[in-house]
């Protein structure tokens, strides 16, 4: 720390972003990112005349993306506000709504904690239960800021749209920010409440589901008011936060959704495999509808095996909080790699 660092800042834990080591090849099991490419035709997006076209600022508005996206969800460009991944768009949600306090899981994105510190908000953690299933009731009348991710993460889990329903009525002047990071994965999206709710925000990525991490692209649904909200912090902050050949490759990605549909149910269709197959050898695996698995055996400790599994080349993600140190969340790669994966558990638990 420079002493320059204002004092504000000065307690402020930066988020750990997981591990994404040059230094060998791994079975890369450990962001949550797809194991399949984006469709064929994204790539012919960045043409010689995109990348020439850099000379000039990218449209601040991405009126083709937003359009796009809008004829795809059947919402108004104006219902859409567009970010540089999705923690963008949460970060702007934390600064723009939290004033009052927010509110969120124990167990959930750890990026969360984080935005309210940095912003100086009051923030509760509320534990989920011991099985890590989420009572909708303790969210409701708080009238603070709420933020839910639906599908959880690290967990997998979620919980009916009928649920956000009731946090979003007894909360009427309070934002209800529900993460659909891992929507397409099998969980039940709540995009039509914005029709309903004008304290809704639905921010989702297109870094899992959409195979495209490292383009950095977040959207997000809300009723007129709250994305004209967001996009005055987002002006206010860097009005080209898209960059062009982002846009590009978001545009082209919306053409395809067959194509990424088709990679979902793949992707599903192997977490099912995968788990069965971690049962079978004795893992404890939570219901996931997301595109990773969270699971712990008793045959040895959380971090023990994260480090087995690493010196062997395959990496998974590790928490060290207490409540869930004894897991390990396993992103679904592509099938021949959670062969690989269950073909080295045995050999470790043996
Ligand atoms: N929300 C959740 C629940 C996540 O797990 C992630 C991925 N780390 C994000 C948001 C952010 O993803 P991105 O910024 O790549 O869109």
């Amino acid at each position: 720390m420079s002493r320059f660092l204002a004092g504000k800042y000065e307690a402020l834990e930066a988020y750990t972003p997981g591990e994404q080591p040059r230094d060998k090849r791994y079975i890369k099991l450990n962001t949550n990112e797809s194991p399949y490419p984006p469709a064929p035709s994204v790539a012919e997006a960045v043409s010689r005349e995109a990348v020439e076209g850099l000379r000039l600022y990218c449209d601040p508005t991405a009126k083709r993306l937003k359009e796009k996206l809008a004829g795809l969800y059947q919402v108004e460009p104006e219902n859409i506000f567009l970010s540089n991944g999705s923690d963008e768009a949460l970060n702007f949600a934390f600064m723009a709504f939290g004033g009052a306090g927010v509110v969120f899981p124990d167990i959930s994105y750890g990026f969360y904690g984080v935005f309210a510190q940095l912003h100086g908000l009051p923030y509760e953690q509320i534990p989920l239960k011991e099985d890590f299933t989420l009572d909708y009731r303790d969210y409701c009348h708080q009238n603070k800021m709420i933020v839910i991710a639906n599908p959880n993460a690290p967990t997998g889990m979620s919980i009916p749209v009928e649920q956000i329903r009731q946090i979003l009525k007894s909360n009427p002047d309070a934002v209800v920010v529900i993460d659909e990071a891992y929507v397409d994965f099998g969980g039940e999206s709540c995009l039509p409440l914005i029709k309903d709710y004008d304290n809704l925000l639905v921010v989702r990525t297109f870094s899992k589901s959409r195979c495209l991490a490292g383009g950095r692209l977040g959207y997000a649904f809300a009723g007129r008011a709250i994305i004209a909200d967001l996009e005055k912090l987002q002006y206010s902050t860097n009005p080209y936060n898209v960059n062009t050949l982002t846009q590009l490759l978001g545009a082209a990605t919306v053409d395809e959704e067959a194509y990424y549909r088709q990679r979902c149910r793949e992707i599903m269709d192997t977490r099912r495999r995968t788990k069965a197959a971690l049962e079978a050898l004795g893992f404890q695996v939570l219901p996931s509808q997301a595109n990773f698995l969270f699971a712990k055996t008793e045959k040895m400790d959380g971090g023990a095996l994260y480090r087995e599994l690493k010196n062997r080349g395959i990496l998974v993600r590790h928490f060290t909080a207490q409540r869930i140190c004894q897991y390990n969340r396993i992103t679904i790669g592509r099938p021949e790699e959670m062969d690989m994966l269950i073909q080295t558990l045995k050999e470790v638990l043996i």
